[in-house]
């Protein structure tokens, strides 16, 4: 076994840790060694050679979980594809593009996804975990593999890519002027009017690149990097902002990219999503922060279960202590509980905009999921009730307090985290936030970013807790932990949450009951229920025209391929929810 011993740079605060606390508390660097030193870029550096296993001391010390002390066979500890420095993180396997194929990618958050995607694309040249390393090394390390082919296309530059990346609300940072502008820049296969159409984007052509919203700004950025000329594409997260229908418009034209000379690759958490767009999948696992190892590819359901299951079969690996399980609802707590809130033929206009909300109301104690596309009213509806907005007519029993986390989060940056959040103890550790406390909240991934919106909005004192699209940037598990938080809360509180999601998985895992908003996005939206969760999916995807099933293995939801026999069987028996 190979000991390796990595900071994690991004996490690493000498200041917030009130200076250097692990040298100061390593037992090696006590005796004389220099275990822990000062780095160059000022961040603590850990010299691996001289690392024993007293420094598990030091590890747990560290405030901000930056160090990371993990033994790994020496056959693979000796076979990096890269390290970020002497003592950063390891990347070990690489994911294989294949032409004709999605291939999608699938792990936790930090476990090297993006580092493996940028050097599939050339972005960042993988140093086999040496100081320096060319060309030719890595084409003989690859040799035998699947991805032999691959770096000999590319280092005969006969590879082109073109890369979507994650975090879209950066694209105004970059770029000024319209939609247009941008996407004709774009569009070296000129297919720019094709493009527009499938993903929906005509009338937002002549807006500016500033006044888009997430949704509208993602479906730019995936037509401004499928316009390029490339023969490999990569996606990393398309579906966040999405809603459903859009996201199944998205995955059917990602998936229309690839042929026999287009190699497509995507990252995605929404396991729906991911389930329908992915031919083959990696899994990726590994320590977070530390070192992430790219598994065989599988085929997608497969590999979906083998990930929810925590162990490679294959391998013989086995990467979480514990399974997830989704399970087949009992309906049995629906709808019992007195009403926290009810309306009577709500009507609101703002501007082009009509909301209409006949009668419903919404129980106590329960998590309530909001689905129905964007642009719809839902969170026009969510200020109705919270007080903010009057109704033009009809009645709301009382206005309630809400505390809401907006879709797209925009905290002072230059704070601390601790600044802006005040949190019970039992939050901070369900959420883990003690490591973000003392980062400003700049530093912060888009991942990081959401439970620290999260967890203020479910701090605060309010009757209604209204959530607008909690999953954006967190990995499945994160999902998971998220959903089990804010059912506990309710419970325990006999408050009412409101969540709007496009999650499908999550919204299964998540909600008590179901409010559909129907209509059309920017006219007229129509607020129905609260519904059973049957009733209410049922409603929606019919809404939606799809079925969908449970996978018999992990219980995770299915989207029926149109046209199947089981599509075509629950739909007749107007069944779309489930077998
Ligand atoms: P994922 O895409 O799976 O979330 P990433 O590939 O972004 O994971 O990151 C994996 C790890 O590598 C993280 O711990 C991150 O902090 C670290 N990392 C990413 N870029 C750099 C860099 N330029 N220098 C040092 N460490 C980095
Ligand atoms: Fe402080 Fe942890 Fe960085 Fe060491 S690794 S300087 S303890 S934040």
């Amino acid at each position: 076994m190979k000991r390796i011993a990595v900071i994690d740079k991004e996490k690493c605060n000498p200041v917030g840790c009130g200076g250097y606390l692990c040298i100061r508390v390593s037992p090696g660097n006590r005796m004389g060694n220099e275990v822990f030193v000062v780095g160059a870029d000022g961040k603590a550096q850990v010299n691996e050679d001289v690392c024993t296993d007293a420094e598990s001391v030091t590890v747990k010390k560290c405030p901000f979980n930056a160090i990371h002390m993990v033994k790994l066979p020496d056959k693979l500890a000796s076979q990096p594809v890269h390290r970020y420095g002497r003592d950063g993180f390891i990347l070990y396997r690489l994911p294989t593009p294949m032409f004709g194929s999605v291939v999608g990618i699938l792990g936790v958050n930090a476990i090297g996804k993006s580092t493996a995607v940028k050097i599939l694309s050339r972005v960042l040249s993988p140093n086999l975990g040496k100081d320096k390393s060319d060309f030719s090394e890595l084409l003989s390390y690859f040799k035998g593999s699947e991805a032999q082919l691959f770096f000999e296309r590319l280092s005969k530059g006969q590879i082109a890519v073109s890369y979507k990346p994650q975090s879209v609300e950066l694209i105004p940072k970059q770029f000024s002027g319209k939609v247009r502008d941008l996407l004709e820049r774009a569009d070296e296969r000129k297919q720019l009017k094709d493009v527009v159409k499938s993903l929906d984007i005509g009338e937002i052509m002549d807006s500016g690149i500033n006044q888009l919203s997430g949704g509208e700004l993602q479906r730019v950025a995936i037509a401004a990097a499928s316009l390029k000329k490339a023969n490999v594409y990569f996606f990393d997260e398309p579906s966040s902002f999405l809603d459903i229908s859009q996201r199944i418009k998205a995955s059917r034209f990602i998936r229309g990219l690839a042929d026999g000379n287009t190699a497509v690759v995507v990252v995605e958490h929404d396991l729906v999503i991911l389930d329908y767009m992915a031919d083959q999948i990696h899994i990726m696992y590994g320590e977070a922060g530390a070192y992430g190892i790219c598994s065989q590819v599988k085929a997608t359901r497969n590999a979906i279960n083998t990930y929810l299951s925590g162990y490679l079969k294959e391998e013989n690996v086995k990467f979480r202590d514990h399974e997830i399980k989704f399970s087949a609802r009992a309906p049995e707590k629906l709808m019992k509980s007195e009403p926290a809130i009810s309306w009577e033929n709500v009507k609101k206009k703002l501007g082009n905009f009509t909301l209409v909300a006949e009668s419903g109301e919404i129980p106590r104690k329960q998590v309530v999921g909001i689905v129905g596309p964007n642009g719809i009213g839902k969170t026009t509806f969510a200020k109705l009730l919270a007080g903010v907005e009057k109704a033009d007519s009809g009645s709301i029993s009382s206005s309630v307090k809400v505390s809401y986390k907006p879709q797209y989060l925009d905290f002072e940056s230059g704070q601390l985290v601790e600044s802006v959040l005040d949190v019970d103890s039992i939050l901070s550790r369900q959420l883990n936030l003690g490591p973000l406390m003392k980062a400003p909240i700049s530093t912060l991934s888009g991942g990081e970013l959401q439970r620290v919106a999260i967890a203020d909005c479910l701090s605060k004192n309010a009757d209604l807790y209204l959530l607008d699209e909690p999953s954006a940037y967190l990995d499945v598990e994160q999902r998971l932990v998220v959903s089990k938080v804010i059912r506990e809360r309710m419970e325990l509180s006999g408050k009412t949450a409101l969540v709007i999601e496009h999650d499908l998985v999550f919204v299964d895992y998540l909600s008590d009951s179901l409010i559909v908003f129907e209509g059309t996005p920017a006219r007229l939206g129509s607020v129905h229920g609260s519904f059973s969760m049957e009733e209410g999916m049922n409603r929606f995807l019919t809404n939606l025209k799809i079925t969908l099933r449970r996978d018999p293995d992990s219980l995770r939801p299915r989207i029926n391929k149109p046209g199947s026999r089981l599509d075509e069987e629950q739909r007749r028996s107007g069944r779309m929810y489930y077998q």
